[in-house]
């Protein structure tokens, strides 16, 4: 099984920290598949017989409104619907305007797992359920996981859930 795996968010919410975590020292481009994508290619993982394509999504904009933004997030939407699974990465109780940004241009045909990162971060650990539960019902995510990609916690479990889609 091989897959393009997009993990878009805003900035900050640990994409990177996530994306290496997740790759490890197991960065290698081998795939055939790789060569079929218009998103910018960060690493694959091969596992047994699985390969993870990690890509970006090229002119990801959620800072601004107007007209010339609605153009390229409908591109971004596009793009995310030729990806095999979305990886929409967030910070635990910290939504802001750039993360609702990012929710409504969401593809609706394309399996979307929410990630709730830095959760080694949290100060009352009983947060956590309400915050997932409000976001849950703005969209029908395939998954929502929490993580902390930093000290790799539920980062393979992540792995597991993303693995069907491919
Ligand atoms: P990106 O902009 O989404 O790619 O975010 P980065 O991966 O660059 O991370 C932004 C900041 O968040 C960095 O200072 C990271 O060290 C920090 N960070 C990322 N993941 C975690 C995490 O799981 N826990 C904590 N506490 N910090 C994290
Ligand atoms: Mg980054």
């Amino acid at each position: 099984h091989t897959g393009f795996v997009a993990i878009i968010g805003r900035p900050n919410v640990g994409k990177s920290t996530l994306m290496n975590k997740l790759i490890g020292q197991k960065v290698s481009i081998t795939s055939k598949k790789a060569q079929t994508t218009r998103h910018r290619i960060n690493g694959v993982l091969t596992e047994g017989d699985t390969q993870y394509i990690f890509v970006d999504t090229p002119g990801f904009q959620t800072k601004h409104g107007g007209a010339l933004n609605r153009v390229l997030n409908r591109n971004v939407s596009q793009a995310l619907g030729e990806v095999d699974v979305v990886v929409w990465v967030i910070e635990a109780m910290k939504f802001t305007s750039q993360d609702e940004a990012v929710l409504n241009i969401l593809p609706r045909e394309t399996p979307v797992i929410l990630v709730v990162n830095k959760v080694d971060a949290l100060e009352r650990k009983n947060d956590l359920l309400p915050f997932v539960q409000k976001l849950s019902t703005r969209f029908d995510f395939a998954q929502i996981i929490p993580v902390s990609a930093k000290n790799g916690i539920q980062t393979d479990v992540l792995l597991n859930q993303i693995k069907p889609y491919l």
